[in-house]
């Protein structure tokens, strides 16, 4: 059979896992694939874009900074990723491109294989960016009791909160604001600040005796927030589930074959690179 050709745009890449998980992914469903990082930002993304089509390309992932621009070269653009406003996946049909955005159902996945199901439960988001935004979606979709957003710039978590008032009860606000809150079942971290940068003040206080914590981040910039969560004798869990999860989605929307997530994730985790 035909390999098929696949491709992640974005900048950096040079350190991406996803090439790794699709390659392992394509081990364990027998399906050939050239999967391939193409570093590449702002006006350069067309022509690169344009380059891999004329190769023979068939889906793509798109990172930072790439996944707004990634609207502008579908034809078709599924509801998650409008909502979100942001393509990390897309794919070659009949038709055209579709774009698709599978960060936040990678990350409800992920919250399923762990026994996290945010159903009927309260939801402490910390972050307003991107990512959260992504993740809202798929998260009001499970049904949570109550949704609060916390931001060091409150007006973010406001405006996201308002954009998604119809799915569920969401309350948007500023860290300041954050005084009597209590009894939050799930604590997902979705601010960058673990890539250098100080926690945002956050409290035990805020938290349900067994409440659980999930950071965006995996790696070194998992680290700062897991030390938190260590001190406050807080079952925590990183992103690296997020980043397979949402990567196992677009594997499906390219194959039609959705792979196993816990052999990559254990592959990952013990550093094995690919036989
Ligand atoms: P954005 O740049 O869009 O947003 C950053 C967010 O972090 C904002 O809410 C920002 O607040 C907040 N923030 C940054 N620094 C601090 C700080 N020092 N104190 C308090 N708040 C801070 O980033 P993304 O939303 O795209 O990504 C967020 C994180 O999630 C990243 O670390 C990324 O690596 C990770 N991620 C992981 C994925 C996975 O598959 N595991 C997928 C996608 C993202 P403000 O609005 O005030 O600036």
């Amino acid at each position: 059979s035909q390999t098929l050709k696949l491709a992640l745009f974005g900048d950096p890449v040079e350190h991406s896992l996803s090439p790794e998980i699709h390659r392992r992914f394509g081990q364990q469903t027998g399906i050939a694939l050239d999967y391939r990082a193409v570093r590449c930002r702002g006006e350069d993304f067309g022509p690169r874009f344009a380059a891999f089509i004329v190769a023979g390309g068939r889906g793509a992932n798109l990172t930072v900074p790439l996944k707004q621009a990634g609207l502008g070269v579908c034809q078709q653009v599924a509801a998650a990723a409008r909502t979100a406003r942001a393509v990390n996946t897309l794919v070659r049909r009949e038709d055209g491109w579709h774009g698709d955005n599978t960060d936040g159902s990678g990350l409800m996945l992920d919250l399923q294989r762990l026994g996290l199901d945010p159903a009927g439960k309260r939801v402490l988001m910390i972050g307003a960016g991107g990512a959260a935004a992504g993740v809202l979606g798929p998260l009001l979709d499970r049904q949570p009791a109550l949704t609060v957003i916390l931001n060091r710039t409150r007006e973010r978590a406001e405006a996201l909160a308002q954009k998604f008032a119809h799915r569920g009860v969401v309350i948007g606000g500023g860290f300041d604001q954050a005084g009597d809150l209590n009894g939050f079942d799930l604590l997902i971290q979705a601010t960058s600040s673990g890539h250098g940068q100080a926690l945002p003040p956050l409290e035990r206080g805020w938290l349900d005796a067994r409440a659980v914590a999930y950071d965006l981040n995996y790696g070194p910039a998992h680290r700062p927030f897991a030390d938190w969560c260590s001190r406050q004798s807080l079952v925590c869990h990183d992103g690296l589930g997020m980043l397979v999860g949402q990567a196992a989605l677009a594997f499906e929307i390219w194959t039609g074959r959705r792979p196993q997530m816990d052999p990559v994730l254990a592959a990952l985790r013990s550093g094995q690179t690919a036989p």
